[in-house]
């Protein structure tokens, strides 16, 4: 569903619509339920029973892989970043959420975390846990990129722009595969970088699009007030709720380059929102703590 956002205010002949992915599913939310459809399809075919696959402390693709696993009947192990949360994590809303799925969970030091990807620390995990189907962290793959390719329809070739965010770049590849040659894509990066285009032509021929941190905030899972008022009166104005992660971030920027001019008189600018909203929780107990305004939801 794409739905209107009235931005005469900001002063540009433009229109935007958002495309409510987040609505996909009532617990796997956006781009994490599209980049797990054809993964999740893989592994039961290859009657494998179990996936294994790695995040930090809030992470979407942690909470969707949990739901995902228990609806499939198939059981999961996250590897989290942070030993220090082997003790407390029932308080944190998104690792209390994945063992309520019944997701086996691991606490790594941040130092082993950084050795996930290498063959030997694969191999402790086979030992220990014997045979899964290991889906990277952020759940970026082939098949992840294939589920993207499915986020615009026919009928949103009316729209000359393309807007959303990236962290892996998985989700960008995908959108940017799917473009006919008078769209162009924008990633707006979550974290410092630009480096997903080098995902994005891994996986697809196509140049027409752009990527920009700009709109990052300092980096992943950075905020500020600026941005938790951008969001609470976003949700006041539109009545829908962005993420500090991501979708916030997306749609601060937008508004930003509407309001600057960069997009064409009578352009049509789809955003998409990727969902994600699972994060709020985890991180308004963030902002409390440091006596900053909240995220209302
Ligand atoms: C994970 C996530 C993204 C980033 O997707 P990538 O495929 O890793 O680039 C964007 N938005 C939301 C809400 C997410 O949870």
């Amino acid at each position: 569903m794409n739905q209107n956002i009235d931005v005469s205010s900001l002063g540009c002949d433009v229109r935007l619509s958002i495309k409510r992915e987040d609505l996909l599913h009532p617990v796997i939310s956006g781009n994490k339920l599209r980049k797990l459809k054809y993964t999740i399809a893989h592994v039961l075919q290859r009657s494998q029973k179990c996936m294994l696959t790695f995040g930090g402390a809030y992470s979407n693709h942690i909470a969707a892989l949990a739901a995902a696993g228990k609806l499939n009947k198939l059981k999961t192990i996250g590897v989290i970043r942070g030993e220090e949360l082997a003790g407390i994590y029932m308080e944190n809303p998104t690792l209390r959420f994945a063992k309520q799925q019944g997701m086996h969970l691991v606490f790594v030091s941040r130092a082993q975390y950084a050795l996930k990807d290498t063959p030997a620390f694969l191999k402790s995990l086979h030992e220990n846990y014997g045979d899964f189907y290991m889906v990277p962290e952020g759940g970026t793959n082939e098949l992840a990129v294939r589920g993207c390719t499915e986020i615009l329809t026919p009928q949103d070739t009316q729209y000359e722009y393309i807007c959303l965010c990236t962290g892996t770049g998985g989700t960008l590849a995908g959108v940017v595969s799917s473009l006919k040659e008078h769209q162009k894509a924008i990633g707006f990066s979550a974290l410092k970088g630009t480096f997903q285009d080098q995902v994005v032509s891994k996986y697809t021929s196509n140049t027409n699009y752009s990527i920009t941190d700009a709109y990052c905030f300092g980096g992943y899972g950075k905020v500020d007030p600026v941005l938790i008022e951008y969001i609470n009166t976003f949700k006041k104005t539109y009545g829908i709720g962005l993420d500090p992660v991501y979708t916030g971030k997306l749609l601060y920027g937008i508004f930003d380059l509407i309001k600057k001019g960069y997009f064409n008189k009578n352009s049509r600018i789809l955003a998409l929102h990727t969902g994600g909203m699972q994060g709020v929780a985890g991180m308004n107990l963030k902002l409390k703590k440091k006596n900053l305004p909240l995220i209302n939801v």
